[in-house]
C-alpha cells in the first residue's frame, strides 16, 4: 500500500515543494492550508496527481487544537494511513521587540508553534499504534541563532527543535521518528517581502553566496521521510548555503 504524508501549509511554497517531491517518491498527499483559496491560484494539486498518486486538500488552521483533531481524523479516514508528518505551516510578523505587540507574539507562536503540538499530538498517536511514522518538523535557522526583528518567530523555531528532540525521545521505541530542518534563506513568497537591505544582509553571510531554493529542502525532508534514513531520529539539520560552521 503506498504511504501518506500530511504536509500543513502546503498550497505554495516550501510545503508545496515538499508535497511534490514525496508524491514523486511515490507517497500519496494530504495538503493543508487554511482555506480553499490557496489551492484555486495554483496548479499543485494536479501536479502531484499526474505523478500517479492520490491527493486531496484539508483545509484547517493548524493553530487551533479542535481544527486539527477533525483534520487528522479526515486524512486517516481518507487515505487509511499516515506515515509523514510534515510541519511546515510557519509564518512572519517581524518587528523589534522593543516595539512588537503582545499579539504579535502570540500569533507567531500560536501558528508556528502551538501548530506542531497540536499535529504532533493527533498523528503521533496513530504512528504509535502503527508502529512506525516519520516526523518531520520546519525549523530555522533564526531559532539555532536568533535574528534581530524576530523574537517571535526566533522563539517559536526554538521551540520546535526542543520539541522534535522530547518527540524523538517519547515515540522512539514506537519505531517513529522525528527530525527537524533548519533552512536559512530560501526563495519563497514569505521570504519575498523582505527589502533589498535585508536579501543583502542574508547574502553576506552565506557560504556559498546564493539564496536556497524550496526543492534544496524538500530533498532533505525526502530523506527524512524514507527508511534510508530509520536510523535517524532528534537531529536538526540545516539547510542554509553554511550560514554557520
Ligand atoms: P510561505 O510561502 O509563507 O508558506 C507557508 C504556508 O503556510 C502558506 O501557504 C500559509 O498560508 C500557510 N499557513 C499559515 N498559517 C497557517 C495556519 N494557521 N494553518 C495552516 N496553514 C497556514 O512560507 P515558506 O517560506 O514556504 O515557509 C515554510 C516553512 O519553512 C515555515 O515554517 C517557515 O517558517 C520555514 N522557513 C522558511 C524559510 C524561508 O527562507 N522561506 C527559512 C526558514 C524556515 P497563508 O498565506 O494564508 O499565511
Amino acid at each position: 500500500m503506498a504511504k501518506t504524508a500530511i504536509i500543513t501549509g502546503s498550497s505554495r511554497g516550501i510545503g508545496a515543494a515538499i508535497a511534490l517531491r514525496l508524491a514523486k517518491d511515490g507517497m500519496n498527499i494530504a495538503f493543508n492550508d487554511l482555506n480553499m483559496t490557496m489551492f484555486e491560484n495554483n496548479d499543485i494539486v494536479d501536479r502531484v496527481k499526474a505523478l500517479g498518486v492520490e491527493a486531496e486538500v484539508f483545509c484547517a488552521d493548524v493553530s487551533k487544537y479542535a481544527e486539527c483533531e477533525a483534520m487528522v481524523k479526515a486524512v486517516k479516514e481518507r487515505f487509511g494511513t499516515i506515515d509523514v508528518l510534515v510541519n511546515n505551516a510557519g509564518i512572519t510578523r517581524d518587528g523589534l521587540m522593543a516595539r512588537m505587540p503582545e499579539e504579535q507574539y502570540d500569533m507567531v507562536i500560536a501558528v508556528n508553534q502551538k501548530s506542531v503540538f497540536n499535529m504532533t499530538k493527533f498523528v503521533g498517536n496513530i504512528m504509535m499504534r502503527q508502529r512506525s511514522g516519520h516526523i518531520i518538523n520546519l525549523a530555522s535557522v533564526a531559532g539555532l541563532y536568533g535574528n534581530p526583528g524576530q523574537i517571535n518567530y526566533s522563539a517559536s523555531k526554538a521551540a520546535i527543535i526542543g520539541m522534535t528532540k522530547t518527540v524523538a525521545k517519547e515515540l522512539g521505541s514506537r519505531n517513529v521518528t522525528c527530525n527537524a530542518v533548519a533552512p536559512g534563506f530560501i526563495h519563497t513568497p514569505m521570504t519575498d517581502k523582505l527589502t533589498e537591505e535585508q536579501k543583502a544582509a542574508m547574502l553576506a553571510q552565506i557560504a556559498m553566496k546564493r539564496y536556497g531554493e524550496p526543492e534544496e529542502i524538500a530533498g532533505v525532508v525526502s530523506f527524512l521521510a524514507s527508511e534510508d534514513s530509520s536510523y535517524v531520529t532528534g537531529q536538526v539539520i540545516e539547510i542554509s548555503g553554511g550560514i554557520s560552521m
